[in-house]
């Protein structure tokens, strides 16, 4: 029989929140017990995804060992995290036995549901169905092999990670297309259960030109519920008060076959199938106390918005993807999320009452919009533009630039391994 262990501080996840916190509290207090629940002796940096799917990018580049991570001081326990007891301070593990802890801090990051589609678990990977979410490499062949056709982007009716994902990767196939001659035989779509392409206006306005620009039809209020790979064929439901909510628009009229199978359902032929695929908190989150048992967070670690601090155990906290956050859920609302948090735990060990109430939900998504183009949109939680002071003298933000793609593609891969995955920024 595995042993019980104890830590003074308990992080679940040794992903971009995990290490990111534990960093920061080693530089600020050396002295901290700190263990790391991690089953992967990967890390991997998920922002370039969307570049290795486009091929300009190495999927190997995206990996380093967990180990050249993992802070020294770390006790790390390589293992899964089954369920947490917060009323009783314990972890369970799967082989490691139970792990108590005086405070917890869950970074678990979100779960792939290919479940949440009917026809996708068996269609992913095969059937010209491909998601950046699951195999980026899988959607470069595709790319590869694309001779013209259907092209079809989605997004699901769950929170998922890089909002803006799903349409990055369209805007590089889109570029991609053109570059290679086929953009007459090609069509394009980008559908959504949304309302809009994006929600902070400033930002959606130009990614409407890029839309324009490329010729991508838009199905707005309209979410993939079935794929039917061995013939190719995916079906929309609409999500709106009206089928005409629903409808295509093209900029030069609507390419796409589309037949009404019944009432609010519509199947379309598709060459090329991208998905963002439904996400959801990891299960044992869902099924723990530490998660919002009603409601639109239902599932969502409670925790408030501003601090961080779980709503009902004064001991736990939670940051990332997992936590139910109102604002898109990217690595780089983690960076303005775990100083905030990392301040309040240490408060909180120290007893001293004062809290720091100031993560206001911003948030971060580069838009990529063609290979050496990029749009990087900053918000925070009332969708108001929150763009870097410095950046903003230097160029227009609500346009796209090419030094955002350098950004993107070689600065923001340096400051994440260099900088934020040791605590200094
Ligand atoms: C295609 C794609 C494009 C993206 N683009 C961007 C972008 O351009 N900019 C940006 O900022 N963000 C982007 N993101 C999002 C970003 O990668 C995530 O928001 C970020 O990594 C979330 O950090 P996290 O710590 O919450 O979760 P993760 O970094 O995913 O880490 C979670 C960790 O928990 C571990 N874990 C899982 N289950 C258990 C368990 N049972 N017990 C213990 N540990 C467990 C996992 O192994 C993992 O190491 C993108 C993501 C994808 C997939």
């Amino acid at each position: 029989m595995a042993q019980e262990k104890h830590h003074q501080i308990v992080i679940i996840g040794g992903g971009t929140g995990g290490i990111m916190t534990a960093a920061q509290l080693l530089r600020k207090r050396k002295s901290l017990d700190i263990a790391i629940i991690e089953p992967s002796d990967k890390h991997y940096y998920q922002p370039a995804w969307t570049l290795v799917g486009a091929g300009t990018y190495s999927w190997e580049k995206t990996i380093r060992p967990e180990a050249s991570v993992m802070p020294k001081q770390v006790t790390w326990i390589k293992d899964y995290a089954t369920a947490i007891e917060p009323d009783e301070n314990y972890v369970d593990t799967q082989s490691s036995g139970k792990i108590t802890y005086d405070y917890l801090v869950a970074a678990p990051g979100i779960q792939i549901d290919l479940d949440g589609i009917e026809g996708l678990k068996e269609a992913m990977g095969t059937h010209n169905v491909c998601s950046n979410y699951v195999d980026p490499n899988y959607t470069w062949e595709l790319l590869q092999e694309f001779k013209g056709g259907n092209a079809i982007f989605t997004q699901p009716t769950t929170p998922i990670k890089c909002g803006g994902a799903p349409q990055k990767i369209m805007y590089l196939f889109a570029d991609y297309v053109r570059k290679n001659n086929m953009a007459d035989k090609t069509n394009i779509l980008f559908a959504t259960p949304g309302s809009v392409i994006f929600g902070v206006e400033e930002f959606a306005n130009t990614l409407l030109q890029v839309v324009d620009r490329y010729n991508i039809s838009l199905k707005l209020f309209s979410a993939p519920v079935k794929i039917d790979g061995p013939n190719r064929k995916v079906y929309f439901k609409h999500m709106g008060d009206s089928a005409e909510q629903s409808k295509t628009t093209s900029p030069d009229g609507n390419r796409f076959e589309e037949n009404m199978v019944e009432e609010g359902l519509v199947e379309m032929p598709y060459d090329f199938l991208h998905l963002a695929p439904p996400q959801s908190a990891p299960d044992f989150v869902k099924h723990s106390k530490i998660a919002h048992q009603e409601g639109p967070s239902k599932g969502w670690i409670n925790v408030n918005i501003n601090t961080l601090k779980h709503n009902e155990y004064d001991n736990v906290f939670a940051l990332g993807d997992a936590a139910a956050l109102p604002t898109a859920k990217t690595g780089a609302a983690i960076r303005k999320q775990a100083p905030v948090l990392v301040e309040n735990l240490l408060h909180t060990i120290d007893n001293d009452k004062k809290f720091n109430e100031g993560y206001s939900g911003y948030s971060s998504c580069p838009l990529v919009t063609g290979y050496g183009k990029m749009l990087l949109a900053e918000f925070d939680y009332e969708n108001k533009p929150m763009s870097d002071p410095l950046l903003k003298r230097l160029m227009n933000i609500f346009k796209e630039h090419w030094r955002m793609w350098i950004l993107k593609k070689y600065g923001l891969p340096y400051l994440y391994w260099n900088m934020m995955m040791k605590g200094r920024m």
